[in-house]
Parts: structure tokens; C-alpha cells; sequence
């Protein structure tokens, strides 16, 4: 073999992904993507993707088959609607950030006729309000984000699961932010369908979608009169499921990778796993406010796996993003959407311990008072230990 051209895409030394994903990906996750690779039609994966989904199960909080799909959180989100909705079909969104006018996105673009109940960005969509609309149509399915990345807001599914058990409108949700990091228990709050993706709190590289659907959401998909689709049929996928297979060749590497990530979280075990992102966001958060990063949201159910912090006034949050990569090689983010240049936003998927939000601290302090924002020393890094050690 020859040698390998200059990797100049190599991160900087001391690099720290801190996004809202993709995050993090654990020594053993890596490790998993570089087994050698197997027939994706043979015993050794039918053994994989069967102890894969078993494990994603307690995850999701269900008894449900899961398809896996070759393809990010959006492929996921697009083909599940591709699988539900036939065209002109109505669907009710309760759109909380930019993830749900993503949904709302995908749904227009499939001919599908979407109405949109606008939340305010930081508000927790309303399930009294949802519950009106809702008796006011014949929707076919109710779409809504688990875990708004943009503003650090999680949705009360099971508040919605009442709303739509007893009747023909599907609650789909996408938990892409939010599941392994936080609570999700699909069968008993009624969720009929969970999507999700590899690369946020299930601390796996990109590229790795999943869906898991309930009884009555498997039924609707075996509907003919449905929208145009082949790849993404879970007609197909649901069959194959049954024999631990998939339609078409498989992301085989990252399933290998989503079966040892799965592998950590039973191991530490589901529960202290979600304590464990619930503490750290609260030490995350508790540094801010000690440094005058007020959050963005103040509504009571705070995501547990992204904390958005207001940028102060005067300050510029592109500037605070550039100075955490150049002085410190730590990756946060800002904003794509109507938010841009107010909000910086600093993942806590995957498996993070103290160091990590503690270094994010120290970063941020520096970075903060370089911009010239009046910090006194120590402030975050302090409130935070406090916070950790109470
Ligand atoms: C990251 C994310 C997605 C999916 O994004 P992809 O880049 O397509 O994986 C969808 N919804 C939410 C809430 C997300 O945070």
C-alpha cells in the first residue's frame, strides 16, 4: 500500500466536537466502524441487526420492530412520511423551532396538505392548543419535535399521546436530538412513531437513520393508495425486519457502531444515562447564568441534550463560535435560522463526564471576556462545580 496523501482535513490537536450533533463518537464506537466487513445477507448480520434492535427497544421504550435506514435524520423523517401520508393527505404540525418547520418542509414538498400551529421559538408547543386544532380536522398524522436542537425545548409527548390515542391521527415524533439522552417511552404515552439518527445522543458517526412504528402506524403503511416510494418502502423494510434483515445493502459498519454504542448505555444502564445528561445540562447551565449567558428558553422542560444559551447584548454569537475553534479547538454552534448571531448552542449527547462541561467553561469564560463581556474569574467553572458537587 502506498502512504496516504496528506490529511489537512486532520482537527487541530486538543479538538473538541461540542455540537448538537454530530457528537463524539467513543474509542469503542471507532473501533466497531472498523471490523472487517461481513455478508449483509449472511448469519453473522442477522445476528447484529436482531441484537441491535433488541437493545434500541428499551431505548425507544417499546415493543416495536425498528427499520434502520442508510441515510441522516432527515432521510429518516422524509421517508416516514413518504410511508404514512397519501398525497393531498392533511397532517397537522406543532412546530416549535427549525426542526419542525423542517417537517412541515418535507411534508409540502410530498403533496401532502400540511397546516402548521406555529409555537413560539422557546415555548413548549401547547397541548391544549394542539388538542383543539386537532378536533377541528380529520389529520392524518400529528408531527412534532421531541427535542428542538434550535431552542433547547423539549415537547410533552406524552400530553399529545392522549390527545391522538383514541383516534385515526397518527403522533409521530422526531426524537433525532433527543433519544439517548432523554426519556422516551413510546408505548405507554402512545407514540406511533419515534425517528431517529446515529450521530446525537446514540454517539455514533452520521448516517444512520431509524424509525420504529407501532401497531396501527404498520398498518397505515401497508395502505396502497400511499405516496410514490421504493428505497424507502417499510413495506419492504418491515418485511426484511422480520428475518433481522434489510431490503437493500445496509450501512453495515454503522449498525456495527449503533450495536456497541447500545452496548454502553445498557451497560452504564438506561436510567443513569439519562441522569447523567440530565446533570450535566443543569451544570451547563448553571455556569452560563454565572457568567451572564442567560438560556434561551424559559420553559419548564428544558432539553437535557442541548443547552442554547442567549448571546449577551453587544456581543455577536458567530464571534463567540469562531473564538471557541480558534483559541481552543472546541466546536459549538450558533445559529441557521432566524436566530442567527442571538444564540450559541453547546451539545451534552453521548458520553460526557464533569471534564467535559467544566472545560467548556473555562473555554467560554476566556472567549467571553476576550469579547470584552465583564466576567469574574472562575464565576462559570465555579457555579458549576457547586451545582455538580450539591
Ligand atoms: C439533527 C436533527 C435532525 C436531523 O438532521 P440530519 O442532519 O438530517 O441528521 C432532525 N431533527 C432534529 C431535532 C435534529 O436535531
Amino acid at each position: 500500500m502506498t502512504a496516504l496523501p496528506d490529511a489537512s482535513f486532520a482537527p487541530p490537536p486538543g479538538y473538541r466536537l461540542r455540537l448538537p450533533g454530530p457528537t463524539e463518537v467513543p474509542e469503542a464506537v471507532r473501533a466497531a466502524l472498523g471490523r472487517p466487513m461481513i455478508n449483509h445477507r449472511g448469519p453473522e448480520f442477522r445476528a447484529l441487526l436482531a441484537a441491535t434492535e433488541e437493545l434500541v427497544r428499551p431505548v425507544l421504550g417499546t415493543r416495536n420492530p425498528v427499520v434502520f435506514l442508510a441515510g441522516s435524520g432527515t432521510a429518516a423523517m422524509e421517508a416516514t412520511l413518504a410511508n404514512i401520508l397519501a398525497p393531498g393527505e392533511r397532517v397537522l404540525v406543532a412546530s416549535h423551532g427549525q426542526f419542525g418547520e423542517r417537517f412541515a418542509e418535507i411534508g409540502r414538498c410530498l403533496g401532502a396538505e400540511v397546516e402548521v400551529l406555529d409555537f413560539t421559538w422557546g415555548e413548549a408547543p401547547d397541548p391544549a392548543v394542539i388538542g383543539a386544532k386537532l378536533r377541528e380536522g380529520d389529520y392524518g398524522a400529528l408531527l412534532v419535535t421531541h427535542n428542538e436542537s434550535s431552542t433547547g425545548v423539549v415537547a410533552d409527548l406524552e400530553a399529545l399521546g392522549r390527545l391522538t390515542r383514541d383516534t385515526r391521527t397518527l403522533l409521530v415524533t422526531d426524537s433525532v436530538s433527543g433519544l439517548g439522552g432523554i426519556e422516551m417511552r413510546q408505548d405507554e404515552w402512545g407514540v406511533d412513531i419515534v425517528v431517529s439518527a446515529s450521530q446525537k445522543a446514540l454517539m455514533c458517526p452520521p448516517g444512520l437513520g431509524l424509525v420504529s412504528l407501532s401497531e396501527r402506524a404498520r398498518a397505515r403503511v401497508q395502505r396502497n393508495e400511499g405516496m410514490p416510494r421504493f428505497f424507502f418502502d417499510f413495506r419492504k423494510a418491515l418485511a426484511a425486519a422480520e428475518k433481522h434483515e434489510t431490503p437493500f445493502t445496509p450501512n453495515v459498519s454503522h449498525l456495527a457502531a449503533l450495536h456497541t454504542a447500545l452496548r454502553l448505555i445498557e451497560t452504564e444502564t438506561l436510567p443513569k444515562v439519562l441522569a447523567r445528561h440530565h446533570r450535566l445540562a443543569e451544570a451547563l447551565r448553571a455556569g452560563g447564568a454565572a457568567m451572564g449567558l442567560a438560556e434561551f428558553t424559559k420553559a419548564p422542560r428544558r432539553s437535557s441534550t442541548v443547552v442554547v444559551f442567549e448571546v449577551p447584548a453587544g456581543l455577536e454569537g458567530g464571534d463567540i463560535v469562531r473564538l471557541m475553534y480558534q483559541r481552543h479547538a472546541t466546536v459549538i454552534a450558533g445559529a441557521r435560522n432566524r436566530l442567527q448571531g442571538r444564540v450559541i448552542r453547546i451539545g451534552v449527547m453521548g458520553g460526557h463526564d464533569e471534564g467535559t462541561v467544566l472545560t467548556d467553561l473555562v473555554q467560554l469564560e476566556s472567549v467571553l471576556r476576550e469579547l470584552g463581556h465583564a466576567v469574574s474569574p472562575g464565576a462559570g467553572v465555579s457555579a458549576a462545580a457547586a451545582f455538580l458537587a450539591g
